[in-house]
């Protein structure tokens, strides 16, 4: 099963909209597979945004990143990674949709809420580069016949 890769950032927890944020993909019916409430190394943060070093918003992204604590989880479901960004929504929370976290919640670029994989490739990437097998959960909700028709 497809699994994903999100992060509440720092002013997500500083916002208190952890518990609000979790509840989005518990009720549309992913599945939780890890969860962490950590402070992030810089070192952690340059990996995981390393396709962006060479943008003028790096050195302001790690220390953001970086400033408090995040709440890192795994997600997993059918088409999970394109879902949770639809979820999510816009990179600018100034023009996201209002209906997802970030057009709900946010007004700038540089306090979004929250990180989510792009893509299936990337998903698997963080998930193993914030988790360790050992942190991960493989297990079935008693609900899969009422979220699935085939399961
Ligand atoms: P995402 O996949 O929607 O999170 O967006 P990107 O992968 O393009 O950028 C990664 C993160 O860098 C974003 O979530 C923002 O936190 C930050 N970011 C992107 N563009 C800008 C920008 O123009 N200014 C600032 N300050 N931060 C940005
Ligand atoms: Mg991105």
């Amino acid at each position: 099963m497809e699994r994903t890769f999100l992060a509440i950032k720092p002013d997500g927890v500083q916002r208190g909209l952890v518990g609000e944020i979790i509840k989005r993909y518990e009720s549309k019916g992913f599945t939780l597979v890890g969860m962490k409430f950590m402070k992030v190394s810089r070192e952690l943060a340059e990996s995981h945004y390393d396709v962006h070093k060479e943008r003028p918003f790096f050195a302001g992204l790690v220390d953001f990143i970086t400033s408090g604590p995040v709440v890192a989880m795994v997600w997993e479901g059918e088409g999970v990674v394109a879902a949770a960004r639809k979820i999510i929504g816009a990179t600018n929370p100034l023009t996201a949709e209002p209906g997802t976290i970030r057009g709900d919640f946010g007004v700038d670029i540089g306090r979004n809420i929250i990180h989510g994989s792009d893509a299936v490739e990337t998903g698997q990437k963080e998930v193993s580069l914030w988790f360790s097998n050992d942190e991960l959960v493989s297990w079935q909700p008693q609900n899969m016949p009422w979220l699935y028709e085939k399961t």
